[in-house]
């Protein structure tokens, strides 16, 4: 018999990344489902967690994570948008960003609250808040364009909301939010006095539009906390090198929750991210500018093989509708698809309670090389 909160998960099984990469390797398929990197980020960063090794950084860090990388989080937020953020009791260090939306939701977000979240969601998010009692009420991007609509994100709040918890640039749709839409958002938060949790792991990976942080807009940064991690940024998803920032009280609460999960981890990671944050234009600039041209040899590719096809602004993942194909739904053809033709994606309508909305959506990761997605098209042909 099942007890407790684990009664409450029953049902969400595995994850749907760990699924799919499970039947990649059992297949021999190309793996686009689960977002990982196939090249590592740079070797210096690399090196330079084997030197924390060598020379001893192998125990536990301090409570909120080591000082270089809580100052070089706070500098990275002054540098590149203007935030002022406290690097001791503005910045704490997590398990990647995965332990910060936890902590925070856990921290903030009490029992039978309302949280206005956009569907589809990144996965823990509805774990997290079904471990934290909330109610989550889904705002829905919707295909051609995955914009945000205004008048239903107004509508999803009622008097027990509490908090947004948002996401740009967004998993799995690519949708980076303008400033003009996130303005829309900050107005909402600031009229119904809400917290908004901003999940911006993707800050680095937008392709000629800017991400704009919503810390940054008017009467934002006293009630947002942000998250990001080195995973995305930095190519290095398996270090789990992940932080929150913000105001004072609220990283407090985010710790205090922190401390109970893992209290902290990767000790040697955390002073090598803490450089590759100082570094990060030149080290984004370059991956950006590859991750573009992977972008556009994939949407090319499956808009070729006759998919209808969704070029993202951001994230390094892009969506078709593959209903020109024969398919009415997106999780039957990724089920089918590793047997069928040796490749591995991702559904969409995983991620949503409004299963109509994502039905016949698939996501397709491109942070791999050219050659990799060269095979994975030939491979797809065989579909057309
Ligand atoms: N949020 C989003 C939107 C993500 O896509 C991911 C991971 N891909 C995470 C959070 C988790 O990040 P991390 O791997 O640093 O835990
Ligand atoms: N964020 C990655 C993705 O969206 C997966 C991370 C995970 O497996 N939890 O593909």
């Amino acid at each position: 018999m099942t007890r407790g909160p684990a009664a409450r998960l029953e049902g969400l099984g595995t994850t749907i990344f760990a699924e799919m990469s499970r039947r990649a390797v059992e297949t021999g398929s190309v793996n686009l489902g689960q977002g990982f990197p196939e090249v590592d980020g740079p070797e210096r960063i690399r090196e330079l967690a084997v030197e924390a090794i060598r020379s001893g950084r192998n125990q536990y860090p301090p409570g909120g994570g080591v000082p270089e990388l809580r100052r070089a989080v706070a500098d990275h937020q002054r540098r590149l948008y203007g935030l002022e953020v406290d690097p001791v009791a503005g910045v704490t260090v997590t398990t990647g960003a995965t332990e910060a939306v936890a902590s925070t939701l856990l921290g903030l977000v009490d029992p039978g609250d309302e949280v206005v979240v956009l569907e589809p969601y990144y996965d823990s998010y509805v774990a997290m808040l079904q471990m934290a009692g909330a109610v989550r009420r889904p705002v829905t991007l919707r295909a051609p364009d995955f914009r945000l609509p205004i008048d239903e994100l107004w509508a999803a709040v009622t008097d027990r909301t509490t908090t947004i918890l948002l996401n740009s640039p967004h998993n799995p749709t690519g949708t980076v939010l303008t400033r003009d839409e996130l303005q829309v958002v900050a107005e909402l938060a600031v009229e119904h006095d809400l917290l908004v949790i901003s999940d911006e792991v993707y800050e680095h990976l937008t392709f000629d539009v800017p991400h704009v942080p919503i810390a940054t807009l008017p009467g934002m940064a006293e009630r947002t906390v942000t998250i990001s991690s080195g995973g995305k940024s930095f190519s290095l998803t398996g270090w789990k090198v992940g932080w929150a920032s913000g105001p004072a009280e609220l990283v407090a609460a985010v710790t205090g929750v922190k401390q109970f999960l893992t209290y902290q981890g990767g000790a040697p990671f955390q002073p090598a991210i803490a450089t590759a944050l100082d570094e990060a234009e030149s080290i984004t600039g370059p991956l950006r500018e590859e991750l573009r041209a992977r972008r556009d040899q994939l949407c090319d590719g499956l808009a070729a093989i006759g998919l209808d096809v969704f070029r993202p602004d951001g994230t390094y993942f892009a969506t078709t509708d593959v209903r020109p194909l024969g398919f009415d739904d997106g999780l039957d053809f990724c089920l089918a698809l590793p047997e069928r033709c040796g490749v591995v994606a991702i559904p969409h309508q995983v991620f949503h309670d409004d299963l109509e909305a994502g039905r016949p959506l698939v996501r397709w990761a491109f942070c791999k090389t050219e050659a990799v997605l060269a095979q994975a098209l030939e491979r797809l042909a065989t579909l057309a």
